[in-house]
């Protein structure tokens, strides 16, 4: 990436000078098969914008998942930039959205009561899990009838797009079934900083506009953009993002052949483990995290392709740590127990809080 740098545009790109952002900026419209997309300086200005282009003016909603970024980690930003409520939903499975839960929540119709349903965005890997392109275009076709726009949060989608291999088709045809996709170039593709929203003219003009009233319109980009471009030919399409996801299938072995569980399925990079079904309170995975000396945030362990296969023997590391202090309690609660072994076994994990 670095190297990517001795050869930029150092145009003005607010004034459409900078041909190496322009270049990347067709190469995501023409891998998403939109006709334009937009460089914009992190995820959530993505969904911000492309939400704001996607609505016209209030009174109006917007259904997602109860978990998606857009609801839980873009501070209210909808409400602000938008004037819109959300309608926040639980998927019925578990895992990822479907038309029955959409159906179940949407808001249809002119009763002066409600916002009614103008966007339904969804996002893709949610938590690391693929929501599958024939749901979303069961979702989108609908939608479309309806005339309700869908926005696709796809800051993780190269990671849906990577098993088993790199796949500019799946890109294309997740992209085909939504109005606008946004997809993130510092998560999984490892670049410093920025994101892309891919949509029709109308939209990403609308964004565009919208992106310099709040403070977005970039001069030099070029710095930012020839960086980002690395990460789509050389970790996407040069199979990198399959290490991260290989890394994962290594720890998801051990945490099962310790008897740990999961709370959502393994599909890319990202492990969610059930701590608790296996007898490990905070105090024990934290003790064990410093032991094992790597960094894991709570019950998630999300890989990328710049973890070293040292750092994944240190989890492996803590998952044993914390499997055996966690043993050890509960033998020794039984131990000192009356016979009543549950009752015992169930006061042993109260006291950990
Ligand atoms: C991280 C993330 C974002 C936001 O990205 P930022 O660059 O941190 O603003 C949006 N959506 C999803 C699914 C993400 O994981």
């Amino acid at each position: 990436m670095l190297a990517a740098l001795e050869s930029i545009n150092l145009g003005d790109e607010v004034y459409g000078e900078c041909t190496t952002t322009q270049s990347l900026e067709s190469r995501i419209a023409s891998l998403l098969g939109k006709p334009s997309a937009l460089f914009v300086l992190s995820g959530t200005m993505a969904n911000q914008l492309a939400l704001r282009a996607l609505l016209v003016q209030p009174p109006h909603s917007i259904l997602l998942d109860s978990r998606s970024h857009v609801q839980l980690h873009e501070a209210g930003g909808v409400a602000s930039l938008s004037q819109a409520v959300t309608v926040p939903v639980v998927p019925s499975n578990g895992k990822y959205l479907t038309l029955e839960d959409v159906h179940r929540h949407v808001i249809l119709g002119s009763d002066i009561h409600f916002a009614p349903t103008r966007v339904i965005s969804l996002e893709n890997t949610i938590g690391g899990v693929i929501m599958p392109a024939e749901e979303v275009r069961r979702i989108g076709e609908w939608a479309r009838g309806e005339g309700i726009k869908v926005h696709l949060d796809g800051a993780r989608l190269w990671d849906a797009c990577s098993v088993p291999e790199p796949s500019a088709e799946l890109l294309g045809e997740y992209a085909g079934h939504v109005d606008s996709v946004s997809v993130c170039f510092s998560k999984s593709l490892g670049a410093p900083v920025g994101s892309c929203i891919a949509g029709d003219e109308r939209t990403i003009a609308s964004a565009r506009h919208m992106r310099k009233a709040i403070g977005g319109g970039l001069r030099q980009a070029g710095i930012l953009t020839a960086m980002a471009r690395v990460g789509v030919e050389e970790v996407f399409f040069g199979g990198k993002l399959g290490w991260a996801n290989a890394f994962a299938k290594v720890l998801a072995e051990k945490w099962t052949a310790l008897g740990g569980g999961f709370t959502l399925p393994v599909d890319t990079n990202m492990l969610w483990l059930d701590l608790e079904g296996r007898g490990i309170d905070d105090g024990i995975w934290e003790e064990a995290i410093e032991e094992g000396g790597v960094r894991i945030w709570g019950d998630r362990i999300r890989l990328i392709v710049e973890n070293s296969p040292e750092a994944v023997e240190k989890a492996k590391k803590v998952m044993e740590i914390a499997c055996k202090a966690a043993d050890e309690r509960r033998a020794n609660g039984l131990e000192k127990g009356d016979g009543k072994e549950g009752k015992v076994g169930e006061s042993t994990y109260g006291q950990s809080n």
